[in-house]
């Protein structure tokens, strides 16, 4: 069916009373997301498996776009449309511990991160997911998660330990390593085109107070604060990670590199060893370190959302910041095209996962930057992104808006692409969930 035949098809009475359609008081605060705005002719809030197998079908009898949501928060997925059905499973948002002692965690793809984290640290426990947290567990774990332990403990998907989802033609399936391998490889890097995730089990890590710093340089000298920031995070050990921010100048303000930082150490009097060589970075503006439990470093805010984002973005994963990708990013701010610009390390315990273990498969690269502006900007930024294509070597399909077909190559280098299309035919041949990467 194509997104204009919509047959008129009443919805069962099990998902009645979970359904906002526009006519309805709480629709605005639910039609948006964080980046895509919407006009969706219902939202649907499953509250168990056999509700979102009911949704599913509806929407399927229905025709018309079909959008899966969880944290709402998707740049290259959308998780809200117009004038279709949105599956929205925020309330299957169960957190709990299952075995602490193994350090087995069980998560509904529902529930934000921040919860997470808050669940989780009264047992000494954290999964690393990535800085903000509003996220939504079911967007982040299908795709990747670079997280503020992404150097020690890798990426989130690496700590999946079985995944539960809803497949296209509505069956129940648990995946892990001894049951449906090749789903389970599929859905750690491209999980949205495979079904309704409703639940994730994770092997947490052990994860007390860590020190967070947070530094805000005068960036007029952009090119050398980002290189050195580079070579700091190149040799730092994998208890540092770090995200940098570049963002360009503003009334009364020259431009500004806000530095984060995050040092998951067992001893945080080693921190400041570890810290020291970024506070040589450029002129400070602000610094501020502090010991904190994780879940404050990922609060929930849980405000709606209005479409308010950055919608133009562009990913890359990079060996290194060498010079040239120093220059054009500094560059690329300066002439008020680019709006922000993002490094963020990654490398470490990222690395030490063989690229066919899961369908992300870059495991070599130590960098990614995500380059971002308005929509009315985005030819300036194809421009600032031709110029570093000689440094980028493969991207990470959650930061970047782009949906053409020839990005696919990128994001899932072979023989990732080639096993992903194979399994996208076995698993879902009519291509049920196609508002992530097309990858039929
Ligand atoms: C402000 C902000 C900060 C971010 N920070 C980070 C970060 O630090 N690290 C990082 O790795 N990423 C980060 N991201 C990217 C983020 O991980 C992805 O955009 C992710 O898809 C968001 O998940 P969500 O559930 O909130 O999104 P949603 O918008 O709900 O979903 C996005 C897409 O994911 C798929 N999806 C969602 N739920 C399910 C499900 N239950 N089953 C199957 N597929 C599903 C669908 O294709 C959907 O279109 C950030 C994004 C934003 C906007």
């Amino acid at each position: 069916m194509t997104e204009q035949s919509v047959a008129h098809v009443e919805l069962p009475p099990s998902l009645t009373g979970r359904a906002v359609l526009p006519s309805d008081a709480r629709y605005e605060r639910v039609r948006h997301g964080y980046v895509h705005r919407g006009a969706p002719a219902v939202v649907i809030f499953p509250e168990s498996v056999e509700e979102t197998a009911a949704a599913l079908a509806y929407a399927r009898c229905r025709g018309g776009v079909l959008s899966v949501r969880s944290g709402g928060h998707g740049i290259s997925g959308r998780s809200t449309n117009d004038g279709g059905v949105v599956l929205d499973v925020s309330r299957l948002d169960r957190v709990e511990v299952l075995d602490r002692a193994r350090r087995r965690v069980r998560v509904g793809a529902g529930a934000r991160w921040g919860r997470v984290a808050q669940v989780l640290a009264p047992h000494g426990l954290a999964v690393s997911s990535g800085d903000t947290g509003d996220v939504g567990v079911g967007g982040l774990v299908t795709a990747g998660g670079m997280g503020w332990f992404a150097r020690r403990d890798g990426l989130t998907i690496d700590h999946v330990t079985a995944v539960e989802l809803v497949l296209a033609d509505g069956t129940f399936v648990r995946a892990e390593a001894e049951r449906d391998p090749d789903l389970f490889w599929a859905v750690r890097g491209a999980g949205g085109n495979f079904g309704v995730v409703t639940a994730v089990e994770l092997e947490a890590s052990e994860t007390g107070d860590v020190v967070f710093a947070d530094l805000i340089f005068d960036a007029r000298d952009g090119a050398a604060l980002v290189e050195e920031w580079g070579e700091v995070l190149a040799t730092a050990p994998r208890e540092l990670t770090s995200f940098l921010t570049l963002m360009p100048a503003g009334p009364g303000r020259p431009p500004v590199a806000h530095v984060a930082a995050v040092y998951a150490g067992e001893r945080p009097e080693d921190a400041q060893r570890v810290l020291t060589p970024l506070l040589g970075l450029g002129p400070l503006l602000k610094q501020e370190a502090v010991l904190a439990p994780y879940p404050a470093l990922v609060p929930v805010g849980g405000a709606p959302h209005h479409g308010q984002g950055l919608g133009a973005t562009r990913s890359g994963l990079l060996d290194r910041v060498s010079a040239h990708t120093a220059r054009s990013v500094a560059e690329a701010l300066a002439s008020g095209q680019v709006l922000m610009e993002q490094f963020r390390s990654v490398g470490g315990a990222v690395n030490d996962v063989d690229p066919s273990a899961t369908a992300y498969a870059h495991r070599t690269q130590n960098f990614q930057l995500l380059s971002a502006t308005v929509p009315d900007l985005e030819r300036s930024l194809d421009a600032h992104w031709a110029r570093l294509a000689p440094e980028v070597n493969g991207m990470y399909l959650s930061f970047d808006s782009r949906r053409s077909p020839d990005v696919l190559a990128e994001a899932f280098p072979e023989p990732a692409l080639t096993r992903l299309r194979s399994l996208k035919a076995r698993y879902d041949p009519e291509n049920v969930f196609d508002r992530n990467f097309p990858l039929r």
